[in-house]
């Protein structure tokens, strides 16, 4: 993949040997060039002069009192972005990353999506995240099991980076993460699913949807004017054909514009080909002008959709007392 320090060893004639003696070191968790001892000292000082062992570096870390970790992250060119990871029964730890500084979709329920634009990370600056996690949970005596990719950003607009940071995280003299551990979250972006149908490792796909009717969903998720809602499950019908894995469909549930039964119904009648797994999922307040469904709301679209031949599941959400939960990461200091 990309990455400055393997073009820098290059162009000083290192043999290929030197990267990989680079990589192990950020695997087993070295934070500082001097800390790479299976390079020569001269050699660790000259890269410590030119380039940085990692491309992101932690600047401000919130834990939450269910165990989420939040790290606001600081890329070489100074932007800031988060990753959060979630812990699981059993010593399993999930890492949502982020694949943009900012998004240009511009959902109007999402933090991330008021930034506005920002840029693509590179695969470096994605796999480093993890990298970076996994080794906290390893000194958490925990395992970094999962990875999502549903922190900041839109991962199919920056497939290139997304997909070879996949690779090194799937490989196994990388983190050797499964690919059915691994979750690619999109808002509908439809060249970047089909890309993903073209793609090696057969990750999971889950499809932010949120809608059952264009004319709601158009007005939560701009995108959805280029491509309606007929269109992207098309699209994920592929997916799910070429992977033989069920397409995981968000639904986040807000009061009053999209957990009304008659919704429930639609949705359900454009599911129902067994392509689908249904995840409801709990909205984190963001200060804007949406509110969470009412339990008993919530209950009554779950119990629909079970009527319906669909068992959905909720998702609760991780982490919202330190602001460290889904749609919530925008990082203040820019
Ligand atoms: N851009 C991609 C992935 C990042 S967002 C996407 O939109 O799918 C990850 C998930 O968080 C998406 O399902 C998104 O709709 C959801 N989300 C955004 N804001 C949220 C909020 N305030 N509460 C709960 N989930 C939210
Ligand atoms: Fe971007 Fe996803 Fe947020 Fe929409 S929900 S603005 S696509 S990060």
């Amino acid at each position: 993949m990309s990455d400055q320090v393997a073009s820098v060893l290059k162009s000083w004639g290192e043999p290929a040997y030197r990267l990989k003696q680079v990589d192990d070191a950020r695997r087993s968790g070295a934070r500082e060039w001097d800390e790479v001892t299976t390079l020569p000292k001269a050699l660790r000082t000259r890269l410590a002069e030119v380039v940085p062992l990692w491309t992101v570096a932690p600047d401000a870390m919130a834990e939450s009192r269910d165990g989420t970790i939040k790290w606001r992250l600081r890329t070489a060119d100074g932007l800031a972005i988060e990753s959060v990871l979630i812990k699981h029964a059993r010593g399993r730890r999930t890492l949502c990353v982020s694949s943009q500084a900012g998004c240009a979709l511009g959902c109007r329920f999402c933090a991330t999506g008021t930034m506005g634009p920002g840029r693509d990370l590179t695969a470096r600056e994605i796999a480093d995240q993890a990298y970076l996690a996994a080794d906290s949970a390893r000194g958490a005596e925990a395992r970094l099991s999962n990875i999502v990719f549903m922190g900041m950003g839109e991962p199919l607009q920056n497939t290139s980076a997304v997909f070879d940071a996949i690779r090194e995280i799937h490989a196994p003299d990388g983190l050797g993460i499964s690919a059915r551990s691994i979750a690619v979250s999109t808002a509908g972006w439809v060249p970047g699913i089909e890309e993903l149908v073209a793609f090696e490792v057969p990750v999971r796909l889950a499809l932010s949807l949120h809608a059952a009717d264009d004319d709601t969903r158009s007005a939560l998720m701009p995108i959805n004017n280029r491509w309606p809602i007929a269109n992207v499950l098309a699209a994920c019908r592929r997916y799910a054909d070429r992977t033989g894995r069920r397409v995981f469909i968000e639904y986040l549930l807000l009061d009053g514009v999209n957990d009304n039964v008659s919704d429930a119904r639609r949705l359900a009648s454009q599911l129902r080909d067994g392509r689908f797994h249904v995840n409801l999922i709990e909205y984190n307040a963001t200060g804007g002008d949406y509110r969470g469904s009412p339990p008993d709301r919530a209950r009554r679209f779950a119990e629909e959709l079970q009527e319906a031949g669909l068992h959905p599941s909720f998702r609760r959400s991780r982490g919202a007392d330190s602001a460290a939960a889904c749609g919530q990461l925008a990082a203040k200091a820019r």
